[in-house]
């Protein structure tokens, strides 16, 4: 397998797995019900949330279950309703969208201006799932949520000393099922529920709980727990990632690369190659069954705005791929690439007319 595509969503880990399957055969019960039967699914959505709130150093009162961090992300926008909100060049449309939809004002802040003053929320990501930057995060007079999807799992994460009173994770980045992620909320920072209707989640998120795949997040959890993911890719993949980028550099001439060497996640990579149009790319390899992706993959099909913001030019936004690499990725899935790779990309520079002005 040639998968360079873990950060839109990474394989389902055997363990998580297992834990899913053999919930999905023994449990019944709504974690409502007043039974036996209820009690134990409850006890097993609590003994959850105790280990997820436990990884990010949070209380488990903090944290509520949601179907993902795009749920996570608008609901912290939501709460935000009619007040100013600014958020970083980085973000993923789940908060772009959220943002534009209900502040009054949305301020669109990069890393070296200050805050305005009459600012409530500020939101910025812990690290870019499209570039692999690691953030800053500003502090001051504000509310402050971090969208950490791309780097839980991959970076040590703790609330605490992030001094944030939000902050988003999602199951599917880090080996477990799509469809579930949390959203922690410090103790006595606001917040206001998107759904009505039921007493889950501290009256915040009714409805009855996606209880198997709370038990593939927490299993997901637990084996980034136990072998120390943030140390693996450290040790394993970023290496990879940088022969990854070395070979490129080598083997593919007038390359850019867009992902800062520090501070960076040791996951992802994000190249433009002036003059191959990034879906191009992007199918070329496919059919030699390998996978990677342009930009985000829920932003496919335009220009990154993330790149567009941050180069202000179309010719590398378009041109930009991301490879995101995960703890299966081996040394010849990337000489796999770089045999195919550069022919490709002479192949669409040969016949493009974008290339033959950049080249
Ligand atoms: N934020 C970031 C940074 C992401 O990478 C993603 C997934 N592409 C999301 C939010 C949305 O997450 P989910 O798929 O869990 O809704």
């Amino acid at each position: 397998m040639s998968y360079f595509d873990y950060a839109a969503t990474s394989p389902i880990l055997p363990e998580v797995r297992e834990a899913m399957f053999k919930a999905s055969e023994k449990l019944l019960g709504n974690a409502s019900a007043l039974h036996s039967k209820g009690h134990l699914v409850h006890e097993i959505i609590e003994n959850a949330r105790l280990n997820i709130a436990k990884y990010i150093n949070a209380n488990p009162e903090e944290i509520i279950f949601t179907s993902g961090s795009t749920e996570s992300n608008n609901m912290v926008m939501h709460t935000f309703t009619d007040k100013n909100i600014a958020i970083s060049n980085y973000e993923h449309p789940s908060i772009v969208a959220s943002a534009e939809a209900y502040s009054k004002n949305l301020h669109r802040w990069s890393q070296n201006q200050k805050i305005p003053k009459d600012i409530t929320l500020v939101s910025v990501m812990l690290a870019s799932n499209e570039i692999g930057t690691i953030l800053d995060l500003p502090h001051g007079n504000f509310y402050l949520h971090s969208d950490a999807t791309a780097a839980i799992g991959k970076i040590p994460i703790d609330v605490k000393k992030l001094d944030v009173d939000y902050l988003t994770i999602s199951g599917h980045k880090i080996g477990g099922p799509s469809g579930i992620g949390v959203l922690y909320i410090k103790k006595d920072s606001p917040i206001k529920p998107l759904l009505f209707g039921g007493n889950q989640e501290n009256n915040l998120r009714p409805g009855s709980h996606n209880t198997i795949d709370i038990i593939g997040f927490d299993a997901a959890i637990k084996y980034a727990l136990e072998h120390d993911t943030p140390k693996l890719y450290k040790e394993k993949v970023a290496p990879l990632k940088d022969y990854l980028k070395n070979a490129i550099l080598k083997n593919i001439p007038n390359t850019i690369i867009n992902t800062p060497k520090e501070p960076s996640l040791p996951d992802i990579l994000n190249v433009s190659f002036p003059g191959a149009e990034g879906e191009s790319v992007q199918l070329m390899l496919d059919e030699s069954d390998i996978q990677v992706a342009t930009g985000s993959a829920c932003a496919s099909g335009k220009p990154s705005a993330v790149l567009m913001a941050l180069t202000n030019n179309p010719y590398i936004a378009s041109s930009s791929i991301r490879f995101s690499l995960g703890l299966q990725t081996t040394k010849s899935d990337i000489d796999k690439i770089i045999e195919i790779l550069p022919n490709i990309i002479a192949k669409l520079r040969s016949i493009s007319a974008v290339g033959e002005q950049n080249e």
